[in-house]
Order: C-alpha cells, then sequence, then structure tokens
C-alpha cells in the first residue's frame, strides 16, 4: 500500500516531486528549526505522485497540529515548486518506519503511557525543555530559551506593517497596537474575533513582534489555547504546576492566547486559564486573546470567564471589502516578489470575496503557474486561471440556503421570513437575508424580491442601505451577520 521511493527507482516525474518535497521541507525547517523537527519525528511520508501527497501521523493530535500548522506551508511551497494544486491524505499509524526526522535525544520529553496528547510542543515556551534540565536551568538562560522558542514559532511575514488595514479590521488593529504599547488606548483584555483566515493570528504575531522590538527584555509568550491545554496536562502529569504557574503568571509580561475557542468545555484547563487570567489582570499585563466567535456565542465556556473576555474590548474582524481585497493581494504580491498588474489584483480579489487565506491561496496558484509555463500574469492568463477554480462559496450557496441560516439564526419559519409581516424582528430578519443574498451571491435586485415573496426591487434596495447603514452604527448586527455566516459556512462542508 505504502509508496517506497527510498527502495524502488521512481520514474523522472517522482523524483522532481520528490525533490520538491525536500526543499518544501527544507524552507518550512528553516523557520523554525525546532519545533519542525519535534512534529517531524511523528510524521512520514508514504508517497508523493501526481500532486497527491501521502503522508502518515503517529496519532490523531500529531496529524490534527501538523496538518495546522506545519504542512499547509509545505504544500504552499510544494504547489508553487510543481505548479498544481497538491492533495493531502492523512493516515495514523502508530508506528513510524522512517520518520521525517529520526527523533533524536533533547527532543525526548518521555511520553508517559495512557498521556492524552503529549505531542511535542509548537507555539510557546515550555514541554520542549526535558524536565530535569528545565529545573536546574538558570533563570537567565530559560528566558532567553523562551524567547528563542517564541522567535522561532512567530511567523516573520505576520507584522504590523505587513498587514492592511480596512474598515472591516480597523479597530482590531488599532486595539492591536495599543496593546503592543504603540499609540491607542489599552484595553485589557482585548478580545479578537472573526472568521477563519481573516488575520486574527497574524494580528497576534505582529503584537509579539511590536512588544519585542519595543521591549527586547520583555516576557512574551504566545500560544495557542490547543497548546496552552497541552502544557497544563504534561505539568500536571508530570507534576509541574509551580512551573507552568511561575511561567504563565508572575513571569509573564504579555500573554497573547490565539483560538480560545478551543477550551470550550475543557473544565479543567478553564480553570487554569481563568486563574492565569485574573493574576495577569491584576498585575496589569496586557492579555489578548482571539477567537473564532464572540465571547457570547461561545459555547461551553463558563459565564465568569465570558464576562471577563466582554469587560475589556471586543474587536470583530469581518469579511474585508473588494479594495482592501485588492491592497492584500498587492502586499502579499510585493511579500512574495510575484510582479502583479494592478487590473490582475483587482480580478483575483473581485474572485476571491471570502477569506484573505483564500485569496492569497489564489495568488500563490497563480504565480506557480505562471512560472512553471514561463508566462507573464496577465489579465487574460489569469482570467483562464481563475474560471478553473470558480469560488466555492457564490457556486454552492443559494438564495434557499441563505434563507434557511438565516431562519435557523432567527428561529423563524420559512414562511414567516417571506411573508408580508411587517413585525420589527421579522423585518429585520428578511433584511440581513437581502444583504446577504445581495453580498454572497450579488444577485440583482429584482432577482431577489421575486425570491423574497415577491416584493418591489426599490424595497430590496433600501432593505440593504439599511443594514449598510446598521452595520456602522449597531455592532450587534455584525454579530447576527457572522453568526450565519457561520451556520453557513459549517453546512457548506
Ligand atoms: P486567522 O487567524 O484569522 O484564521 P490568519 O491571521 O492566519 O487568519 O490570516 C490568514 C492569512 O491572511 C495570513 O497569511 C495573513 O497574513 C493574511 N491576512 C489576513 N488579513 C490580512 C490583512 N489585513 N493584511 C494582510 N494580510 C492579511
Ligand atoms: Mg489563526
Amino acid at each position: 500500500m505504502i509508496t517506497e521511493y527510498t527502495l524502488h527507482a521512481p520514474a523522472p516525474t517522482q523524483v522532481d516531486e520528490l525533490g520538491h518535497w525536500h526543499e518544501a521541507l527544507a524552507r518550512t525547517r528553516e523557520r523554525s528549526p525546532a519545533t519542525f523537527e519535534r512534529w517531524f519525528s511523528s510524521v512520514q511520508l508514504d508517497s508523493l505522485r501526481d500532486g497527491v501527497l501521502c503522508v502518515s501521523a503517529r496519532d490523531e493530535f500529531v496529524r490534527d497540529w501538523v496538518k495546522q500548522h506545519l504542512i499547509p506551508d509545505v504544500v504552499a511551497s510544494l504547489e508553487r515548486a510543481l505548479g498544481r494544486p497538491v492533495t493531502v491524505r492523512w493516515t495514523v499509524r502508530p508506528v513510524l518506519e522512517r520518520p521525517v526526522c529520526p527523533p533524536s535525544a533533547p527532543a525526548g520529553v518521555p511520553r508517559p503511557a495512557g498521556a492524552p496528547s503529549e505531542a511535542p510542543p509548537s507555539s510557546g515556551p515550555s514541554s520542549a525543555r526535558g524536565a530535569t534540565r528545565e529545573r536546574t536551568q538558570p533563570r537567565a538562560a530559560a528566558a532567553r530559551e523562551l524567547r528563542s522558542s517564541l522567535l522561532a514559532t512567530l511567523n516573520p511575514k505576520y507584522t504590523f506593517a505587513n498587514f492592511v488595514v480596512g474598515p472591516s479590521n480597523q479597530l482590531a488593529h488599532a486595539a492591536a497596537n495599543g496593546s503592543a504599547g504603540v499609540g491607542g488606548q489599552r484595553y485589557n483584555p482585548l478580545f479578537i474575533c472573526g472568521g477563519t483566515g481573516l488575520g486574527k493570528t497574524h494580528l497576534v504575531h505582529a503584537i509579539a513582534h511590536k512588544v519585542l522590538e519595543a521591549r527586547p527584555a520583555a516576557q512574551v509568550v504566545y500560544v495557542s489555547a490547543e497548546h496552552f491545554t497541552n502544557e497544563f496536562i504534561e505539568a500536571l502529569q508530570h507534576k509541574r504546576m509551580d512551573e507552568f504557574r511561575a511561567r504563565y503568571r508572575q513571569e509573564c509580561d504579555v500573554l497573547l492566547v490565539d483560538d480560545i475557542q478551543f477550551l470550550a468545555g475543557r473544565e479543567q484547563t478553564l480553570e487554569e486559564f481563568f486563574h492565569t487570567f485574573n493574576a495577569l489582570r491584576d498585575a496589569d499585563k496586557p492579555i489578548v486573546v482571539t477567537s473564532d466567535k464572540y465571547p457570547q456565542q461561545l459555547q461551553r465556556m463558563p459565564e465568569r470567564i465570558v464576562s471577563r473576555f466582554s469587560s475589556g474590548l471586543v474587536a470583530d474582524i469581518q469579511s474585508p471589502q473588494l479594495e482592501t481585497r485588492v491592497a492584500i493581494v498587492r502586499t502579499k504580491a510585493r511579500l512574495e516578489g510575484i510582479p502583479l498588474d494592478d487590473e490582475v489584483a483587482v480580478l483575483l480579489a473581485q474572485h476571491v470575496q471570502s477569506n484573505v487565506r483564500e485569496l492569497e491561496g489564489a495568488l500563490i496558484r497563480l504565480a506557480a503557474k505562471s512560472s512553471l509555463l514561463g508566462r507573464s500574469i496577465d489579465l487574460e492568463f489569469a482570467r483562464a486561471e481563475l474560471a478553473l477554480v470558480a469560488p466555492r462559496r457564490t457556486e454552492t450557496v443559494s438564495v434557499a440556503d441563505i434563507q434557511r441560516a438565516v431562519c435557523n439564526h432567527f428561529r423563524l419559519s420559512n414562511a414567516e421570513l417571506l411573508s408580508k409581516d411587517r413585525h420589527k424582528s421579522v423585518a429585520f430578519a428578511r433584511q440581513l437575508a437581502m444583504y446577504l443574498c445581495r453580498q454572497r451571491l450579488k444577485s440583482s435586485y429584482p432577482e431577489l424580491g421575486r425570491a423574497f415573496g415577491d416584493r418591489d426591487h426599490t424595497t430590496v434596495m433600501s432593505a440593504i442601505r439599511r443594514i449598510d447603514q446598521l452595520r456602522t452604527t449597531h455592532p450587534e448586527v455584525n454579530e447576527h451577520l457572522q453568526a450565519i455566516e457561520q451556520r453557513l459556512a459549517s453546512s457548506e462542508d
């Protein structure tokens, strides 16, 4: 079942693919060697053929982590080199014959039997260090190690300078700047929320870079909620809670926690996080948390934590408007050294509306294909390529899907939504639905009028104008929109 490139003489195209795989790995390793080696000691290449990459992970935890944090980078490099999309297929197998990085001694925090997820650490300090070493390590050396591990984790490109500001992310950007101590008011905590791929991680990395630049001695702790959980479990198992608490409470000057929604329902970790949070806030140390939902929408999160999240500033990030998307494409092209005409940047931004990560992916694919074919990225080429990858959202979501999501969100029946009922709450739901249809599907006003109980196109126009206005004056309207978008996204998958 497993294709052994190392055992059989591979065909020339496979040699190419394999070569590109190694190059892609090397690039990813360069960015953060320690993280790379730890995780890839639990991953192996099974085969790479015709753009299908088969890899195995030692367990589900490693698979999920590598899938989320390391493989996207490798795949992006591979796609660029191969000039074609690459599909990844994962297998879980407890015994790996040929891990990408043979396990070496220092990586070895021993895996205690039955430990749920003692996969190697990543974003953040700590368990990379062996237990004994950690206990005897002088404080200054420990601080140095934390700093270098933090730098290895941070994406050097995720800076404020590389972040494009527009109406959709203005507040989050200004507040993040404030938290980094570079002008603006500091709110504590700062809660940044928004859908996937809209720049939350970019902003928290930017805060870390900025703080380290301004105050090199500051202890910045950047950690994903997932990693916080794993470290906590490990500390419990190894009876190292004192060290864990010292690191997150006494020794931490700025705490940045990414993807807090991961803690939902994890009672013991939430309890620990609650005390960490209180200790830092009492000491007036900045805390920044990101989440894919607003605090009130976080399920299985104790009320006392939700209310603390809401007690500072909740700054949301919405999908960027066209102008911002164009500016982002230009910025990314400049950073990646991709020559791009303005008209192509606009075309890309018009084509990919869902999130910035997908926009970036489309740009990279275009660049890869053009370099492979030796063609410049002109409008004609871009049009042809983009036509091949029609955007998933507009293709799969229909007016009926949006109406259904809105009805579910407001607990209305479809008949009510389409009725002549002018009751405020029903009318509001209807206007939101029209607004979303217009935004997502670009349907014409008369078309929408017909789809919404045979209404006049002027009714649709004024509904959309009203929601546009409300979005700037009433933040809860954005919350509704985001919640409905999430429903749509989950039913699309
Ligand atoms: P999230 O954490 O919200 O899922 P990320 O921070 O990982 O999203 O962003 C996804 C990609 O989009 C990253 O490469 C990031 O640099 C880019 N990105 C998002 N928003 C912006 C922006 N406003 N300006 C520049 N790049 C952005
Ligand atoms: Mg993120």
